[in-house]
């Protein structure tokens, strides 16, 4: 299935509670697996192939995959920083705090409820795929936009930190050359404006 990227409008919806699981369910629940272990994903969530459900999939390395239906977590315990990306939001990483410790349970394919107790990397990946569920993402724990790093950047790549920029205004009266009758206007770009595949040129473009 493809895989949403951010800025799709369904990364923000809020997904619904899984009140029957057939046959057509627990299939999704396998696609969803395929299409997360061939985009080499860790965790994947129903709204990021299009559907409004609160399945996610989970796969941490050594692991046995994991289909969760109505995942939920019912205690978390102690902050950490950790380094997070998102299948939605490709060539970008960033640093952000998430839980030591959790509490968690759902229900498998065979409507058994599962409570079990989480930590690193899965722990993470069910914080991060639960969020997916309740339309937030990754990106909304940043500090600031600062905190979000471009992955595989080259020496002669215009690396991330440079979105922050000028832009000179010129008034009615004033000609070209007379920078000084300009207003100047430092801006920063949110992040909400930055697509992972648009230049500074095309994001200067929206404001
Ligand atoms: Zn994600």
């Amino acid at each position: 299935m493809p895989i949403r990227k951010f800025p799709d409008p369904i990364l923000r919806k809020k997904s619904e509670k899984i009140f029957s699981i057939d046959k057509d369910l627990i299939q999704f629940g396998y696609d969803m697996l395929e299409t997360m272990q061939s985009a080499k994903g860790v965790g994947l969530a129903a709204p990021q192939v299009g559907k409004l459900l609160r399945m996610i999939t989970i796969q941490i390395p050594e692991n046995d995959p994991m289909i969760m239906i109505n995942p939920y977590i019912s205690n978390k315990e102690g902050s950490r920083e950790v380094q997070e990306g998102c299948l939605s939001v490709p060539g970008f990483t960033g640093i952000i705090e998430r839980s030591i410790k959790i509490d968690a349970e759902y229900l498998d394919v065979n409507q058994s409820k599962i409570k079990f107790t989480a930590q690193e990397l899965l722990s993470q990946a069910i914080e991060h795929e639960i969020d997916h569920l309740n339309g937030i993402m990754y990106t909304d724990h940043l500090k600031s936009h600062e905190d979000l790093h471009k992955t595989g950047v080259t020496p002669d790549e215009t690396h991330w930190h440079d979105v922050g920029y000028k832009i000179h205004i010129s008034n009615d009266k004033s000609t070209k050359d007379d920078l000084s009758m300009c207003e100047v206007i430092e801006k920063k770009i949110e992040l909400s404006k930055i697509k992972s595949d648009s230049s500074l040129d095309d994001a200067s473009l929206e404001i």
